[in-house]
């Protein structure tokens, strides 16, 4: 191309232009982090029994080993529920909310990295699972040792005087001490999702210390509430094809099938466990299940869930988060002559966190509508509405999520 004086003077404009939009440009590819942190922060706090207050505290000061996170969102759990209802931990008030991810505002100079060993600078999103303290019993890398059952985790610590301890909240400071993730690299309701989640992958990893779990087993998943639907999600991604959910409400049957169910039993058409047993069978085409997952809070169910399995088959009773009282079985007939073998599960290990996001990415790669678990979401100030309608059991996951 030939340079005359009207081509110079263009290229002379527009290398100018490239200089001059250069500056205007490169704050916004900086990790800004959702702009100047403000004087305070808002915190739900559990005041008294169904009741929630959202109150103002200062922002605290962060230390060298602390990580003040900007809230985009929590879950809602059964034991917030628990809590929100009887506060079984004698812990009002409370700041609570531990399915909780946000972003990272405002860092000591000591961290670098998340507990897994990934850099960590501001921008990035984040989970917390739980405080280490001084227990020897909970490390990252000695992994199946304990679950984190008795741990400390934010969202249901007692409140102290920084009061920032819970994810229902505009702001969480995170401690030194704490396990925290970087899971920048999945969305905020995967994010949302991770530690109901990663409840199901421990359970699924404790089935499988039977050695009875196969790709071709037939599994049969007791309860669909949003542990039972992530269970039969996990079982998908791990290529395990035969699958019956048993519920008594149809349309949480119907989301288990889009999870991947091959086939549901309602125990609301069925009276009695011997009719309910057969139509598990027939919904096997006439088989027993060889492995069960038992996924209610229910001692009927738990009671019930033997005569779905065959002989020499596995049980993984993962459902009783807290006490709900003692089931009856028949040691003979139930444990004994069939020879089951039976797991119980609860919480998880820190390495089941890390192959939780794992798992969430795969869910996506095959299309399971994961999102679709998250049916409600409410602003902060309406947390009593969101428990509200938790408790009426209406959805499936409710979240509070930070605009
Ligand atoms: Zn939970």
């Amino acid at each position: 191309m030939e340079m005359n004086s009207a081509n110079v003077e263009a290229v002379v404009k527009q290398v100018l232009e490239s200089m001059l939009s250069q500056p205007v440009s490169a704050p916004a590819a900086a990790p800004a982090a959702g702009g100047a942190i403000p004087k305070t922060a808002h915190v739900a706090m559990l005041t008294a029994l169904e009741h929630y207050d959202v109150k103002e505290f200062p922002m605290p000061e962060v230390g060298d080993g602390d990580i003040l996170v900007k809230v985009e969102g929590c879950g809602v759990c059964g034991t917030d529920a628990h809590e929100f209802k009887r506060d079984p931990f004698g812990l009002i008030p409370v700041a609570l909310g531990h399915e909780g991810t946000g972003e990272i505002v405002k860092m000591g100079k000591d961290v670098k990295v998340d507990s897994a060993g990934k850099p960590l600078k501001l921008g990035d999103k984040v989970v917390t699972c739980m405080i280490f303290k001084d227990n020897p019993d909970i490390t990252m890398f000695d992994l199946n040792k304990q679950n984190v059952g008795g741990a400390d985790v934010y969202g249901l610590l007692p409140d102290d005087e920084i009061h920032l301890n819970g994810w229902f909240s505009d702001y969480i400071l995170i401690r030194k001490g704490s396990t925290v993730f970087n899971v920048s690299d999945l969305d905020l309701k995967s994010r949302i999702l991770i530690e109901p989640c990663a409840v199901l992958i421990h359970a699924v990893e404790r089935a499988k210390t039977t050695g009875i779990l196969r790709f071709n087993s037939r599994v049969v998943v007791q309860g669909c509430g949003p542990i039972g639907l992530i269970c039969i999600a996990i079982l998908r991604t791990m290529g395990i094809e035969n699958i019956v959910a048993v519920d008594g409400n149809q349309q949480r049957l119907d989301f288990a099938k889009r999870m991947g169910a091959d086939n549901s039993v309602n125990f609301m058409n069925h009276k009695g466990i011997e009719a309910l047993s057969g139509a598990v069978k027939e919904a096997f085409g006439g088989y027993e299940a060889d492995f069960a997952f038992q996924c209610t809070g229910s001692p009927v169910a738990h009671a019930n869930i033997y005569k779905f399995i065959r002989n020499g088959g596995g049980l993984c009773e993962l459902g009783f988060f807290i006490n709900g009282g003692d089931a009856t079985i028949n040691p003979h007939f139930d444990l004994c002559s069939k020879e089951i073998t039976l797991v119980g599960s609860w919480v998880y290990t820190l390495r089941d966190y890390a192959t939780t996001f794992d798992f969430l990415k795969r869910a996506k790669a095959i299309g399971l509508p994961m999102d679709d678990l998250i049916t409600h979401e409410f602003p902060l100030e309406q947390i009593n509405e969101a428990h509200v309608t938790n408790l009426k059991q209406e959805g499936l996951k409710i979240a509070i999520v930070n605009k």
